[in-house]
């Protein structure tokens, strides 16, 4: 059953076998197989819940409905863009759609730096071949690629370079590229479409536009309190008090480490909210002289990853292309007045690529504000610094050989390319500091990560936190570096994972 706040008239008191907090990656997967389990579950989630024919294909009504801050959230300075969903489903109901496993390489520092047990890629490999088959995880033909991906598979190929398409989850995708704006045919298979449904069959409940903003632990029992929101207004209907034994917080990385803060709660090492990663991104903008079509079809199906742990360092970065709608486009191209119009006025023509950064020295921080509300910093390693400006520099060439005329950065003074001789010295030439370039992230994680020593870590290899018997955190917030791959599956199987095993330990767990 799912109930959203329109249905609720006084405040709400339950109790459940385990009350989980969030209903993206992981807490949807996680409620699924404790449900299926036979366990009560009920799922608090603070967005709103939408049936697929009520996505509407807009920015408008995506931007206000399903994400965090109308997508404006950002670090304190502004410098970088954080995007995230807020709704049923969480930000798969927004993602891109693409499916890939965790790389070896990770899984392996995890284990050795971190002492994580259980995580290696023979441990997850069942997990990610099942999690594939239910979200029939595939690679699309050649020709069902769109000029944006074309860009990274013809241009990379002709310098070279490793370039492949790329695992999407969906069935039967009409190719209208609104997967950034909640599939509207229900085609991608996020979990708004698939655990969720699975879960409210074997009895789970989700309870949307419920905002949790406290747990209260006495003995082994524990409390979820929070307030009931009203979907337009956001403001204060009325309250609820969950009761469990075992609380899940699923509220991604961002929010995850809010809500252990406010409780004083798992914060014995002082790693709460630290050591935040965000796949830094930012776009090289190609002009061609022909329509690129920036948003339409689908919008991520290729990636070149030829630059990711080249070195052996664990570092480096990828390519993929990205959904450079109208209002995401306006406000990622650089100029102000007569010159950003003279911009958009090529938007059709425009091909985007986007730079992922996989970081070794970056690190970023939640706390909470005055307002109870996260307050994110950010610091760009030099390393990673230096794997951005190498990152543009061979997206730049990409660029040109798939037959871009010109490249444009993101940065605020304006950087272009008109050739192949031009990258390097503008790209010396260019400011780095905050604010500087435009940059983004739809991938934070970290931040109440995952290890064995309770000194340095929040939660153990099961996702339980070190502190508090019966209190996990079963998102992104628990991965000990960067992954340098979308994280979905990543999460999917860690949140399988987990929760089978509190399914295999929960006597133990609650008595
Ligand atoms: C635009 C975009 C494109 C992306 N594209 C891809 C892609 O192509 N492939 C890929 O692998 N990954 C992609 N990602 C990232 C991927 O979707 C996320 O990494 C993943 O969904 C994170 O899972 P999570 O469970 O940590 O958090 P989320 O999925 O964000 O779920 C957290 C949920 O908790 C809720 N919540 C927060 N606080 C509270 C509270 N106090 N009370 C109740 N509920 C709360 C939120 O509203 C949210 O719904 C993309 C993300 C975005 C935003
Ligand atoms: S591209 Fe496919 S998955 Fe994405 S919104 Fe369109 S139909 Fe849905």
């Amino acid at each position: 059953m799912i109930i959203e706040s329109k249905d609720i008239s006084k405040p709400v008191r339950e109790s459940a076998d385990v009350c989980i907090i969030g209903s993206g990656c992981g807490g949807g997967a996680s409620a699924k197989i404790l449900a299926e389990a036979g366990k009560k579950v009920i799922v608090i989630e603070e967005g709103g819940y939408f049936k697929t024919d009520e996505f509407e294909s807009t920015e408008e009504f995506a931007f206000s409905n399903l994400y965090r801050q109308r997508a404006g959230q950002a670090t304190d300075n502004l410098a970088v863009t954080v995007l995230q969903g807020k709704c049923v489903g969480g930000s798969s109901t927004v993602n891109w759609t693409t499916s890939l496993r965790t790389p070896d390489f990770v899984l392996e520092q995890w284990a050795k730096e971190f002492g994580v047990k259980g995580m290696r890629t023979k441990d997850l490999d069942p997990y990610f071949m099942r999690i594939e088959k239910y979200l029939n995880v595939h690679v699309e033909p050649d020709e069902n690629h769109n000029l944006q991906n074309r860009i990274i598979l013809d241009g990379a190929k002709k310098l070279g370079y490793r370039a492949k398409a790329t695992g999407r989850n969906t069935r039967d995708c009409a190719k209208i590229g609104a997967c950034g704006f909640g599939c509207p045919i229900g085609a991608k298979m996020s979990v708004n479409v698939t655990y969720i449904p699975d879960a409210v069959k074997a009895g789970a409940t989700i309870f949307s536009e419920f905002r949790a903003d406290k747990i209260e632990v006495t003995g082994s029992q524990k409390k979820v309190l929070g307030a009931i929101v009203d979907r337009l207004t956001q403001k204060q209907v009325s309250d609820f008090v969950i009761e469990a034994p075992i609380v899940v917080v699923s509220a991604s990385s961002i929010f995850s480490p809010v809500l252990l803060l406010k409780s004083k709660l798992a914060n014995s090492s002082g790693q709460v909210g630290k050591h935040l990663t965000f796949h830094l991104t930012s776009a090289l903008l190609g002009t061609f002289d022909r329509s690129m079509y920036p948003s339409s079809g689908i919008p991520q199906s290729a990636l070149c990853d030829e630059f990711l742990n080249k070195n052996g360092d664990g570092g480096g970065f990828w390519m993929e292309a990205v959904p450079a709608t109208p209002t995401l486009a306006a406000l990622a191209i650089p100029g102000f007045g007569g010159e950003h119009r003279k911009l958009m006025q090529k938007y059709p023509s425009i091909g985007a690529t986007i730079v992922l950064v996989k970081e070794i020295d970056s690190e970023g921080t939640v706390t909470v504000n005055d307002y109870g509300r996260p307050s994110i910093s950010y610091d760009l390693g030099s390393r990673d610094l230096d794997y951005l400006k190498q990152g543009l520099k061979a997206t730049a060439e990409v660029q040109f050989a798939a037959g871009a005329k010109e490249v444009l950065t993101l940065h605020a003074r304006m950087t272009s390319f008109k050739s192949l001789d031009d990258i390097e010295k503008k790209l010396a030439r260019a400011d780095w500091g905050p604010n500087e370039i435009a940059l983004y992230s739809a991938h934070p994680l970290g931040t109440c990560r995952m290890g064995e020593d309770a000194r340095n870590s929040v939660v153990d290899s099961h996702c339980q936190t070190h502190d508090v018997k019966g209190l996990f955190v079963i998102d992104g917030s628990v991965t000990p570096t960067s992954l340098g791959v979308n994280p979905q599956i990543t999460l999917l199987a860690i949140s399988e994972k987990s929760a089978e095993w509190i399914v295999e330990n929960f006597n133990r767990i609650v008595g």
